[in-house]
């Protein structure tokens, strides 16, 4: 088992109301029925298709030889069977071509995938994204040209930002664009490092989505424009041509060794075209309009990974006999159980606090950015306003904890776990990108406090704590809950007094004293956040358990003994973490002084 259906429905119908999302127009189709149909496929797709691969895959590679790159012949099963079942375009509209899916159902769908096999997911998703930004953005005849083929998976999508002097920084980005005569045609010029599925030969095409600066722009971000730069131009009549976008490489990696990971080269061996998207200078405004659906994803990732992993090293804590139970005298009994001990045990639910919590918020997430999408008036804004706020701690909470989670899982196989006979080295290796890339985690911190905890005046962060205490005052209700309310309470009033301390230091003008242990909050806001997931889980458990039994009452005891875990061994570190943030001793600036030596 890499994914668990039960946990995966319990979250969509009785946590997040799925279905309460069919009542907007735009979402009709989605009734339980259909949702459920759709997760099933999905789970059958990840079954078949995807999870006999996963070992097999990455240790075949890529191969990059001579300007080309060869990949595993299953991925073009992959990308052939998941464009079949609509998934590549499975958000965009109908008109489009696409099945109107809300994110909620998508994300839900699409954990199997990336539990099933981490580094196949981006080939597919990758192209949604790409393509959302082409039928978002481009006039009706890219459209026409580029979308049916991307949808069917004849063509691969690509996001190329990243340059080799501008990683975090885009407004650092310097790929030129040179207008030609035709309105819209531009020549392409520059490098691009680390583009994901930048190539292969399981598509017919690429199609980059590229950041460059057209000549003459203003420097900094309002200088950057998005172009469609095709890898081979099609023709009025279908025909290809080249069209001088080369592979440099492929960069060698220590995970998701399925995914290739592209040096490319624009128009160094001749004119490479590149298409304009929307209105020059506006590149940096779409692309972050997608950036949300990325973050989500990325979280999505990680936590499917670290999901996939929580359950292998459960299986064998399981099967694996070592030692004696810690008040057992009689050694000539046979070893017990490595899941007796109660460090495996909590190894263990760590790794369960830590999945199970951050899957709960990637649904709330996804189904606020559907909300912000259909929703009108006061409830749209209130959606959008918490999505903001939630977003950085979406992406980065299932990346760094999914990091330590696997670690755990890894750890509670002993020596097996760091061997190849077992998967755990391989999650352990896939995860540790997903703090880095779509923003790495110091950025995504500087996001949260530098922008989203201010943002309209603390608006947004005055819908989190409202939302947050709606949860609260539910669960103080209920007899067996209020402890664990009142526990968040607390958490939720110290994080007020914290940020309190810290806008203080801003108004004083000095950034970067406000803005130096960012990422201490980051881990102090996501643990309050997490706190509040598993409330919210808790409180639907402790409904359902006097109506069921046998294994449905089995999960929602063991989803309520695990919000006490969190409680108890996960929520505390929020009091070390307030203690550092509100010391105003700072030992991280730069000084005239080099002190790291
Ligand atoms: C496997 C892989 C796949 C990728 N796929 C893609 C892709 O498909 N498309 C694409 O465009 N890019 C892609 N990337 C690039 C990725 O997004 C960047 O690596 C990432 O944004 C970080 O940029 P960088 O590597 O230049 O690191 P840097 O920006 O140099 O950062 C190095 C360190 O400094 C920190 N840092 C930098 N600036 C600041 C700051 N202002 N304040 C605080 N800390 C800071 C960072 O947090 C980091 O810890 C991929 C990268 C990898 C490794």
């Amino acid at each position: 088992m890499y994914a668990s259906l039960q946990n995966v429905r319990y979250l969509l119908h009785e946590v997040h109301n799925a279905e309460s999302l069919a009542q907007y127009p735009h979402f009709a189709d989605y009734h339980r029925e259909t949702i459920d149909m759709m997760i099933q496929a999905a789970k059958d797709l990840a079954d078949t298709e995807m999870y006999p691969y996963f070992v097999e895959m990455d240790h075949y590679g890529v191969h990059y030889e001579n300007g080309t790159i060869r990949v595993h012949p299953q991925l073009r099963n992959i990308i052939r069977k998941g464009a079949e079942g609509g998934w590549v375009g499975a958000t965009a509209l109908h008109e489009h071509g696409g099945m109107q899916m809300p994110e909620l159902i998508f994300n839900a769908a699409t954990h199997f995938f990336h539990a099933a096999n981490n580094g196949v997911v981006g080939y597919i998703t990758l192209t949604t994204g790409a393509s959302r930004l082409i039928t978002n953005f481009c006039a009706q005849h890219l459209i026409d040209t580029y979308i049916p083929k991307m949808y069917s998976g004849e063509w691969q999508g690509t996001m190329a930002l990243t340059e080799p002097q501008a990683g975090s920084s885009l407004s650092d980005i310097k790929t030129g664009a040179k207008p030609t005569d035709q309105p819209g045609v531009y020549h392409i010029s520059g490098q691009k490092i680390y583009i994901s599925a930048g190539d292969h030969n399981c598509t017919e095409n690429v199609v980059h989505l590229l950041l460059a600066r057209i000549e003459g722009a203003p420097a900094g971000t309002k200088g950057i424009s998005l172009f469609v730069v095709p890898k081979l131009k099609p023709a009025a009549d279908g025909n290809l041509s080249p069209n001088n976008v080369t592979t440099a490489g492929n960069y060698g990696k220590i995970g998701q060794k399925t995914y290739t990971t592209t040096h490319l080269m624009f128009g160094e061996q001749g004119i490479c075209e590149g298409y304009l998207v929307g209105e020059p200078n506006k590149g940096l405004t779409y692309m972050f309009q997608m950036m949300n659906e990325a973050r989500i994803g990325v979280g999505l990732t990680a936590v499917s990974t670290a999901t996939a992993a929580y359950y292998a090293s459960l299986k064998y804590a399981n099967e694996r006999p070592q030692g004696r139970r810690l008040n057992e005298k009689d050694m000539s009994l046979p070893p017990t159980l490595i899941i007796n001990h109660p460090d495996v045990r909590r190894m263990l639910f760590f790794q369960k606090a830590v999945v199970e919590s951050s899957l709960s918020l990637i649904f709330e997430c996804a189904k606020l950015q559907d909300l912000s999408h259909v929703a009108t008036g006061e409830a749209q804004e209130r959606a959008h306003l918490l999505l903001e706020i939630l977003i950085p701690v979406c992406k980065t909470y299932p990346s760094e904890y999914g990091c330590q989670a696997i670690s755990a899982g890894l750890q509670t196989l002993g020596g097996a776990g760091y061997c190849y006979d077992f998967p755990l080295q391989q999650y352990y290796r896939d995860a540790r990108i997903m703090p880095i890339y779509e923003g790495t985690t110091g950025i995504q911190s500087l996001d949260l406090l530098g922008r989203k905890v201010t943002m309209q005046n603390g608006t947004a962060a005055k819908v989190y704590l409202e939302t947050v205490t709606a949860t609260i005052q539910e669960a103080t209700r209920h007899e067996t809950l209020a402890p664990y309310a009142q526990r968040l309470e607390t958490a939720l009033t110290e994080l007020q007094g914290v940020t309190g301390h810290l806008l203080g230091i801003a108004k004083e003008g000095d950034q970067e004293r406000f803005l130096s242990d960012a990422t201490l909050f980051m881990e102090y806001f996501s643990l309050i956040t997490m706190g509040w997931q598993w409330l919210k889980m808790a409180l639907v458990s402790e409904n359902a358990l006097s109506g069921t039994s046998g294994d449905e009452h089995l999960f929602h005891k063991s989803k309520i003994h695990t919000m006490r875990y969190y409680f108890h061994y996960e929520l505390p570190k929020t009091q070390g973490l307030a203690t550092r943030l509100l010391e105003t001793t700072y030992l991280t600036l730069p000084g005239e002084e080099e002190l790291l030596m």
